[in-house]
């Protein structure tokens, strides 16, 4: 079973239905951008133009209040023979993924990739947002996602500098935070989340987190037979710091490539060892005060 949550399974008793996420496998994902359009159609958010900015032909920049999907377009080079620092078994892999991946090839001699995926609120198994919220406006399903209920939230923002990932924000002119609910309603009604029916190349994968899981053991094993070395599963594993994520990533890279953080870590874990630490400068201060006036006399 998925890794168990604060209130999920428990808390729902026999109403606690099997965890669901996403498999995002960037490995295919063509940055058509369905998955945005799709989501921003199903839940009514409001449109977010970003303008050009210069820098990508990605349009939607990030996560925002009104971005609850956002497809990263990132332009890599990577030299194709043996100079640019090259070893020649290096160059040879790249070789080798300019023919099997149909990697452009400049006419610098350089291999360009482009590397897309579909990013999204994690639906973390350690959900610091959710535990922060003083309204209970964050709550985690019977499907084990987390989800923000408008009508209760109050725009306090603690949850938006607890989650580690960046995800929540405040709507402008709304001043209450939103993002992805898992399609909630949607999985109220044995649907499918919009974003995941849309893909097209089923580059987002919704289901069973356990299954789910399993299926990107494979996927990986593939790639990297295939020789895409540097392929990775990301918030797969239940031992990182936040206890393994519901949506979990295929990459091709490091996760900063990405824009990911290397090594997200539930913002409450070190809390126990913070206020030890003030508890002990505290004592400190007070032995030294004590020493200061009696010891004059
Ligand atoms: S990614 Fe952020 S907003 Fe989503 S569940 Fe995790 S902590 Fe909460
Ligand atoms: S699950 Fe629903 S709310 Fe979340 S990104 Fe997909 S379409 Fe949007």
């Amino acid at each position: 079973m998925s890794a168990e949550t604060l209130a999920w399974p428990g808390s729902y008793g026999g109403d606690a239905k099997p965890r669901v996420g996403f498999f995002t496998d960037t490995s295919i994902c063509i940055g058509c951008k369905a998955c945005e359009v799709a989501c921003k159609e199903w839940n009514r958010i409001p449109e977010s133009p970003q303008g050009f900015t210069g820098k990508s032909y990605d349009n939607t920049l990030d996560l925002g209040a009104n971005t609850w999907r956002h497809v990263a377009f990132i332009e890599q080079r990577v030299p194709a023979d043996a100079d640019g620092g090259a070893s020649l078994v290096e160059a040879a892999e790249r070789g080798g993924l300019v023919e099997r991946e149909g990697l452009a090839t400049s006419k610098e001699g350089d291999g360009v990739r482009w590397l897309m995926s579909s990013d999204v609120c994690k639906h973390c198994t350690e959900a610091a947002c959710l535990e922060v919220c003083p309204t209970g406006a964050l709550f985690r399903t019977e499907f084990g996602t987390v989800v923000v209920q408008e009508d209760v939230c109050n725009g306090c923002g603690y949850c938006v500098s607890a989650c580690p990932f960046g995800v929540l924000d405040r709507r402008e002119g709304d001043g209450r935070v939103w993002k992805c609910t898992l399609c909630y309603d949607r999985l109220k009604d044995d649907r499918e989340p919009a974003c995941a029916q849309a893909c097209p190349t089923n580059s987002i994968q919704f289901g069973e987190v356990d299954e789910l899981r399993e299926r990107a053991e494979k996927r990986l094993a593939k790639l990297r037979g295939d020789g895409q070395s540097e392929a990775r599963l990301y918030l797969a594993d239940e031992e990182d710091g936040i206890g393994g994520a519901g949506a979990f990533f295929l990459l091709l890279d490091e996760p900063e490539v990405y824009g990911l953080p290397p090594d997200p870590v539930d913002s409450r874990r070190h809390l126990g060892a913070i206020w030890a630490a003030t508890g002990a400068a505290a004592a400190a201060l007070g032995a030294g005060l004590v020493a200061a006036v009696f010891g004059g006399r």
